[in-house]
């Protein structure tokens, strides 16, 4: 016998369980979410996590549905502007740099940039508010019995739910994707991405700039003014053995080294707060559902960090189960809902996964034909008026119908 019941049981609180359980409580859906690891909720602490998440317009609109939006504005950065710079040729300097400024098709920004520890304390502060929603931190999901009306599952501290929908967002070792026996598909890049926040003399101006040379990109995306300067978040993707070696820096030559790899972009870069460095994979689940499951995010679908693609497409995820429970309530978690999630998502997923591949791989590229070709490629997609305007609306809509 079960101890407790309710709609959703959400395994996982990272950002996407988290969001998930605000959406579906929100919504007026009963949502129990439980994780082992309670949030980490400033930036000082251990554990914390120093990376920041540029969240699209779609994604934006959902955390306003949420919410969410509310608590999280005055702290979200705008990026007006997507730079992308080739550096590849002898020297790290520009060679080929285009803008793709969101107001030229009517946008006022690409994204809005937030950090991912802020995101956990406000995300956690508005689970409190939520009626429906019951949060258990310290408590891991531990077991599953699937069967046709609902799922009963079992936690790490005893205790047993019956829930009409078992949601996986517990990252990308999923503990219920194994329980349901899913397997994925994993491709290794050899490669780790550093992240650390700098500040600048020159000023962002709400340009997230992206430079190409060799290894991955190096991504400087605005974050709000830091000691009165302004001040930017890095995502710096390198091969792993020269991952390890930046690391191991002293302060002076980090700097030194952050900065030439900028290409000068904002000028003499000073970092602040420490470094993390992430491993960088590419994976699918091999199915997004088996019975009374869903599986969203990292559970389901792992990008490399290029072209803010990766909660963004788990917020999808999430919409998309809760714009199916909202259309037919009584069949919530029923075999009819998890295909139809699976049709939605499969496509635009395995779509997305391909083309953030592909960016990966011709960034990392070093070798100068293939450097140039990269950096005639970026100027040919610019340039050509209706490919570029197309482009943009394809990055803006990452989250698509809505
Ligand atoms: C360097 C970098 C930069 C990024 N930048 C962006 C960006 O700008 N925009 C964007 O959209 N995406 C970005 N991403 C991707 C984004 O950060 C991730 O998609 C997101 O943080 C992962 O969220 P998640 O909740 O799926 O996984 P996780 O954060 O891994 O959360 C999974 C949770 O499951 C919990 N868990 C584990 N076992 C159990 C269990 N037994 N029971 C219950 N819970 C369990 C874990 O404790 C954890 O809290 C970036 C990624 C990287 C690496």
């Amino acid at each position: 016998m079960a101890d407790d019941s309710c709609d959703i049981f959400i395994s996982g609180g990272g950002v996407a369980g988290l969001a998930a359980a605000a959406v579906f409580g929100a919504a007026g859906l009963s949502v129990t979410v439980a994780d082992p690891a309670p949030p980490v909720t400033d930036a000082g602490s251990d554990g914390a996590d120093l990376r920041t998440t540029a969240f699209l317009r779609p994604a934006r609109d959902l955390l306003v549905e949420a919410g969410l939006w509310a608590r999280l504005e005055a702290d979200a950065t705008p990026l007006k502007v997507m730079r992308i710079v080739d550096a590849g040729g002898a020297r790290t300097v520009p060679r080929v740099s285009r803008d793709f400024d969101a107001a030229t098709i009517g946008e006022p920004a690409f994204g809005w940039n937030l950090p991912n520890w802020l995101l956990r304390r406000e995300l956690a502060a508005r689970l409190d508010e939520l009626p429906g929603v019951d949060f258990r931190p310290g408590v891991g999901f531990r077991g599953l019995l699937a069967r046709d009306d609902a799922a009963l599952v079992t936690l790490s501290d005893g205790a047993r739910l019956r829930a009409r929908l078992v949601v996986g967002a517990d990252g990308r070792d999923s503990p219920v994707r194994e329980a349901s026996g899913i397997g994925v598909r994993r491709v290794r890049y050899g490669q780790k991405a550093v992240v650390f926040a700098v500040t600048h003399s020159r000023p962002h101006d709400g340009v997230s700039t992206e430079v190409h040379r060799d290894g991955g990109p190096f991504t400087l995306v605005p974050l709000p003014d830091r000691d009165g300067l302004p001040c930017s978040s890095v995502v710096w993707m390198v091969r792993g053995p020269e991952a390890a070696r930046l690391m191991a820096l002293g302060e002076a030559a980090f700097a030194a080294e952050a900065t030439d790899r900028s290409a000068g972009a904002l000028g003499p870069l000073t970092p602040v707060g420490r470094r993390q460095a992430w491993p960088i994979v590419s994976q699918m689940a091999n199915a997004l559902t088996a019975r009374r499951v869903a599986l969203v995010a990292e559970a389901a679908h792992v990008v490399p960090p290029i072209g803010a693609q990766g909660l963004n497409m788990s917020l999808e995820d999430v919409s998309t189960l809760r714009d199916l429970a909202l259309a037919r309530p009584e069949g919530l978690g029923e075999r009819e809902m998890l295909d139809a999630y699976a049709r939605r998502r499969h496509p635009e997923i395995a779509a997305r996964l391909a083309g953030v591949d592909l960016l990966n791989r011709a960034s990392m590229a070093g070798a100068p034909p293939l450097t140039a070709l990269r950096a005639a490629g970026l100027a040919a997609l610019h340039d050509v008026r209706p490919v570029r305007q197309a482009l943009m609306r394809l990055g803006l809509g990452a989250l698509g119908r809505r």
